[in-house]
């Protein structure tokens, strides 16, 4: 705002650069001569400017002279996902490979081109897709980012618009354009956008169809207008240029009766002998080789269109989570469950252990409700509530155990229970 000479009255700044007042849009800097400019325009400003400095060789851009090997990465990933060793693996090659790709653009080795590898992950639900899209995000040295494909919707309805994904990223490398082009971006629930002929509606893009066409551009590699405050584009806003080619896109679903479309197409029937328990233990394996056979044409059954499938060539299957990965993912990952609930124990003075039975009916209450590993803490969470309510008050330094029982509320650790514990 400035005041208006001789008048007193203040009178509307409006931003030099592109014209919004500070209604629009704040704060709008005063520069001399009645010229001003408005937060946006700066940010775009500096966008350009370090855009511009990279390309005079002011500020060359990085180049990764030790790649992680694909065994690092997947040794990195062990430490926190358990299981799911096939899409481990397949993710730390494209990886890999994608730093690679990124100094052989840098090195002008053009002689054969590494052409780009997006992934498809096909797994259940918690099985642990997100957890390697988010653990690879912290280890890796690219800007990473992570959107729900169920957000987006074709240009014109209401929702996301597709160039927002690329906006996250943006924000991820802090506005480095330069970082940002070459970056990982995971994109969830994929299989949600399928094209379905149910549902009509006029205000939401339902049918799935124009939200892969522009998921298509985009992983096949395109220059995208961005919003720089993100939400709908709007004719009159000013876009942030960004190209799409080196970005390694990892998409991820769940495709939920895949392996039965799979089957079928195999002729295969479920396997035939055997106890029940080795049906059981067996299950998950052959679920996991079934789904590795997976066709475009199964995908295409899915509602997805061939070119996007075409933009997507390694396609990491996951395997469901039994009870013994159930149990692994409470015990061993560094921050497991049971390990954050022994550190509360600790900070009270106490120790807190859990039987190997307890453990296990945590994990077979898990498996009942269907949704992976993601319903361990919410069975946790039930009997640890009591528990955690009484312990800073309990007062008495000791080691607890929980048993099955407990797990089961049949039994307490407190006094009421006073055999559980030992001093
Ligand atoms: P989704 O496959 O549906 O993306 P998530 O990766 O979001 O599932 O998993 C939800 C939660 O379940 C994770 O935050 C993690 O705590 C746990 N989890 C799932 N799978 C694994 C796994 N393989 N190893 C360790 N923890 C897992």
């Amino acid at each position: 705002m400035s005041e208006n000479k001789g008048t007193g009255r203040r009178r509307m700044s409006k931003c030099s650069f592109c014209g919004k007042n500070d209604k629009e849009v704040s704060p709008i800097i005063e520069g001399p001569n009645d010229i001003y400019i408005c937060a946006d325009c700066v940010e775009l400003c500096s966008t350009i400017i370090r855009q511009e400095k990279r390309k005079g060789g002011s500020g060359p851009s990085k180049s990764f002279e030790n790649i992680p090997s694909p065994r690092s990465i997947k040794e990195h990933l062990d430490k926190y996902v358990i299981g799911q060793d096939y899409a481990k693996k397949c993710i730390s090659v494209a990886v890999h490979n994608h730093y690679k790709r990124l100094n052989q653009g840098q090195t002008g080795d053009n002689e054969v081109e590494i052409e780009k590898s997006n992934v498809l992950v096909i797994g259940p639900t918690g099985s642990g897709k997100t957890l390697i899209a988010k653990t690879l995000a912290k280890f890796i040295d690219v800007p990473f980012a992570i959107s729900d494909a169920t957000t987006l919707t074709e240009a014109g309805y209401v929702g996301e618009d597709v160039e927002n994904i690329l906006l996250r990223l943006l924000q991820a490398a802090e506005f480095d354009l330069e970082a940002a082009q070459r970056g990982i971006i995971y994109i969830d629930e994929i299989d949600k956008i399928g094209k379905t002929n149910q549902n009509v509606s006029i205000t939401r893009d339902v049918s799935g169809e124009g939200v892969q066409q522009s998921l298509l551009k985009m992983l096949e590699g395109t220059v995208a207008n961005i919003p720089p405050q993100g939400g709908r584009k709007h004719p009159e806003q000013q876009y942030i240029q960004m190209d799409t080619s080196q970005i390694l896109f990892i998409c991820g679903g769940t495709f939920t009766g895949m392996d039965t479309i799979i089957r079928k197409r195999l002729g295969h029937s479920q396997i035939g002998f055997g106890s029940e328990e080795i049906i059981e233990r067996n299950k998950a394996e052959e679920t996991l080789e079934i789904l590795k056979s997976v066709t475009p044409q199964d995908l295409v059954h899915f509602g997805m269109i061939p070119e996007l499938i075409g933009r997507l060539p390694i396609i990491a299957s996951m395997s469901p989570l039994d009870e013994d990965a159930l149990v692994n993912i409470l015990t061993e990952p560094k921050n497991a469950i049971t390990k954050q609930y022994q550190k509360f124990f600790e900070m009270e003075g106490c120790t807190l252990e859990f039987a190997r039975e307890a453990l296990f009916e945590v994990a077979r209450l898990a498996i009942k409700r269907d949704t992976g590993a993601r319903a361990l803490r919410g069975v946790m969470e039930e009997f640890m509530l009591e528990i955690m309510y009484k312990l800073p008050d309990f007062g008495n330094k000791g080691k607890y155990t929980i048993t099955d029982e407990v797990v089961r509320k049949e039994k307490t650790i407190f006094p009421e229970d006073s055999s559980k514990k030992t001093a």
